[in-house]
């Protein structure tokens, strides 16, 4: 059973499946278990941070960067994988 993908809509980075902006927690909640799954965190963090740059140019272009919040919150802190928890 295939689940709808939650890829971010450019150049305004809002989801193209449930409006939210991107990353909305669907799309959080699919690339983590994607790195669980690959036991690869750091190439979901290089990835969002490639992303975080593309975004951060797109609101520049679109003179909205200002109003966007702090980006690496909102693209790359989240994705801290679950290590500190495990001792
Ligand atoms: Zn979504």
């Amino acid at each position: 059973m295939t689940q709808p993908e939650h890829h971010p809509g450019r150049p305004h980075w809002h989801c193209t499946t449930c409006g939210d902006r991107w990353p909305c927690a669907s799309a959080r909640r699919r690339m983590l278990a994607m790195a669980d799954a690959n036991g690869n965190h750091a190439a979901l963090r290089l990835y969002l941070l490639a992303t975080q740059a593309e975004a951060e140019s797109d609101f520049e272009a679109l003179g909205t960067l200002k109003e966007q919040g702090d980006l690496h919150d909102r693209f790359v802190a989240w994705a801290t994988p679950p290590t500190a928890s495990r001792g």
